[in-house]
């Protein structure tokens, strides 16, 4: 097996599979970037120049920083496209049975050298592993929100992952600049075990009438010392990534305590989804942002 990671296929042009090739192209990574439509894939492309633009007005970036990285990052329309890559990341919708179908569809597109990683907030690596090709060269890479200036990075092995794919795995976030964590293949693995039920807590303290949005974050900021308040970070994870992790923790443990909130799961039934939608919690449609309720 090749150790040498030198291009980088990632599949979801979203929040994450932006970071994500950002964070891979500014380490010198080449990047193909897959979504379910040239649109997608251009929106991708897009936010990352804009968060660009934002480096080099600060002044953490110059004009031929900005050129060598956008060089580096190339659309790939197609799941063949991807066949040249030495790792292959998805980081695509938080739905087991959307994971499933693209590494299906992924592992008859391209040839059996690249490793494949998922980025998945909870979802069992050896179950998503086992309708791949290659289960021992799968496993979990799983960044946290936002990539490039969060140092954490799990790494999850699924039951057949092998040593060299992981250790194949641990260079390549190394040489990101990134911190490893290792967690064994349990639901939601060890931030989101911990981070969600916080979150999910938060709502229903909502739900309950204990505290508005305000009250809420405002207390888990200065009482806590939390940089962000609970709802604000739910907006900004996505409240459907939120409730798909709910989900995740409350069927794989079996476990009452991690029942999602019904005030959460109306959120994302109305497509209030946080950030990515300009509502969620609050309000992002104008100057600031503004509580819901
Ligand atoms: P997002 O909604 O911003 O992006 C998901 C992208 O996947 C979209 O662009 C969508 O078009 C694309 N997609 C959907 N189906 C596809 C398919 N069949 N083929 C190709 N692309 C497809 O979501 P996100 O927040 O970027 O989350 C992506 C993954 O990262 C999820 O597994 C999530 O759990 C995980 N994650 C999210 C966070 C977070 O804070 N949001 C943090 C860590 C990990």
């Amino acid at each position: 097996m090749s150790s040498e990671i030198r291009k980088v296929g990632i599949i979801g042009a979203g929040q994450m599979g932006n970071g994500i090739a950002q964070v891979c192209a500014g380490s010198g990574f080449e990047v193909m970037m897959h979504d379910i439509s040239a649109e997608r894939i251009n929106a991708g492309l897009a936010t990352i120049n804009g968060n660009i633009a934002r480096l080099i007005a600060k002044g953490a970036m110059d004009e031929t920083g900005r050129q060598n990285l956008l060089n580096l990052i190339q659309p790939a329309p197609l799941l063949e496209d991807l066949d040249s890559c030495d790792i292959i990341i998805e980081a695509a919708t938080e739905n087991e049975e959307v994971k499933k179908q693209i590494f299906v569809n992924l592992c008859k597109a391209i040839g059996p050298r690249a490793i494949i990683a998922s980025n998945t907030s909870s979802i069992s690596i050896t179950r998503l592993a086992s309708v791949t090709d290659r289960p021992e060269r799968f496993l979990g890479i799983h960044f946290m929100n936002p990539v490039p200036r969060m140092q954490l990075v799990e790494l999850i092995r699924g039951i057949a992952t092998e040593d060299g794919t992981f250790e194949v795995a641990k260079t390549f976030v190394d040489k990101l600049g990134k911190t490893v964590t290792v967690a064994e293949d349990f639901p939601a693995f060890i931030v989101n075990r911990i981070l969600l039920p916080m979150i999910n807590e938060a709502i229903y303290t909502l739900y309950e009438g204990v505290g508005s949005v305000d009250a809420i974050d405002t207390a888990m900021r200065l009482g806590a010392n939390h940089p962000m308040g609970p709802l604000q970070l739910a907006d900004f994870i996505g409240l459907d990534t939120c409730l798909s992790v709910m989900q995740v923790l409350h069927e794989g443990l079996a476990d009452s305590k991690y029942r999602p909130c019904p005030l959460l799961v109306k959120y994302v039934e109305a497509g209030w989804l946080g950030r990515k939608t300009k509502r969620g919690f609050y309000d992002y449609r104008g100057e600031v942002p503004v509580p819901t309720r």
